[in-house]
């Protein structure tokens, strides 16, 4: 059977998901609602209409063309009724200013293949491969298998990009054709993790601990973010627990504010107040932190 799964991007020529040249794909769907998050339009499952209102001419062609009445004319913009939106398109489709975007898109498993095999050659000399992100891969679990097992028939490294929340036996699912799991690590503490993600933290840890035990490689991701996660006390609990369970690889992906015209595009406030970059000095402290317990540290800016 092709599976038939929603996407949001495939970016070739990644080099910072993953080891060599890689092809992501951004499965939609997400269980957490980070207060940083740069991908917000990743969150549902299905696509989502955006509004762009730098390239709005006002024709009203959209209000005047939705069967549900779910798009009004207001003072600089136009707002859509999510609640009324049945995701027709059909805006999107008359909308010649390109104001309009759908976020998200049904592919098939063997189309999504066809795409990754066409860096085939960039893979195999950089050491390479595909990467699934998100959102959140497992929340499309046996989509996500299926990618996995037709890439690994086809000799590409796998990888994934993972927050942790999921059920383990969708894991399970997937670690047949997995080489390389790439582990969010947001926050230690479980109640400012349910504070800033919306879930706690306690499945995630486990989750990790069971990846490893299960002979995978994982690399561990923090996103740093000043006030919440972005200091020493931190950073020091991060280090402890990989080198309980030898994790030997991080990644360090400073915040920055890249999403925040798609919040708008989406018609939902940014949830974070101003925040001021995290510093080359703070960064270089948690590298040397991080070393200290035997951790590989890379850092990634705007990953
Ligand atoms: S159809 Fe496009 S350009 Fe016209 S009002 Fe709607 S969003 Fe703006
Ligand atoms: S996607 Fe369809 S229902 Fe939703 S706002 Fe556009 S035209 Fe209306």
């Amino acid at each position: 059977m092709d599976r038939v799964g929603t996407i949001f991007n495939i970016q070739r020529f990644s080099v910072q998901d993953g080891p060599g040249i890689r092809t992501l794909v951004f499965l939609k769907g997400c269980p957490l609602t980070c207060l940083w998050c740069c991908n917000p339009e990743s969150r549902g499952v299905k696509p989502d209409v955006l509004f762009r209102k730098m390239k709005c001419l006002g024709c009203d062609r959209c209000v005047g063309n939705c069967p549900k009445g779910a798009i009004r004319s207001v003072e600089g913009g136009r707002v859509i009724d999510r609640e009324k939106c049945d995701l027709c398109m059909e805006c999107v489709r008359k909308c010649y200013a390109g104001a309009l975007e759908t976020a998200g898109e049904e592919k098939s498993v063997t189309e999504i293949v066809e795409e990754v095999l066409k860096d085939w050659q960039f893979y195999g000399n950089s050491g390479g491969g595909v990467t699934l992100s998100g959102g959140e891969p497992l929340m499309q679990p046996e989509f996500a298998a299926d990618i996995l097992r037709e890439c690994k028939r086809n000799g590409i490294h796998t990888a994934i990009e993972t927050c942790g929340y999921a059920r383990w036996e969708d894991y399970e699912k997937l670690l047949g054709w997995l080489d390389l799991v790439l582990f969010d690590l947001k926050q230690m503490d479980s109640k400012m993790h349910r504070k800033v993600t919306g879930v706690p933290n306690e499945r995630i840890l486990e989750n990790l601990e069971k990846l490893v035990r299960a002979g995978k490689q994982v690399i561990v991701r923090l996103p740093l973010i000043p006030g919440i996660n972005a200091h020493r006390e931190h950073i020091e609990k991060v280090g402890r627990f990989c080198q309980e369970l030898s994790i030997a690889q991080a990644h360090l992906l400073p915040y920055h504010k890249l999403g925040v015209q798609k919040y708008e595009a989406l018609g939902i406030a940014y949830p974070l107040e101003e925040l001021g970059a995290v510093s080359d000095e703070e960064l270089e402290e948690f590298r040397r932190i991080l070393e200290g317990y035997g951790i590989t540290v890379t850092i990634y800016n705007h990953s």
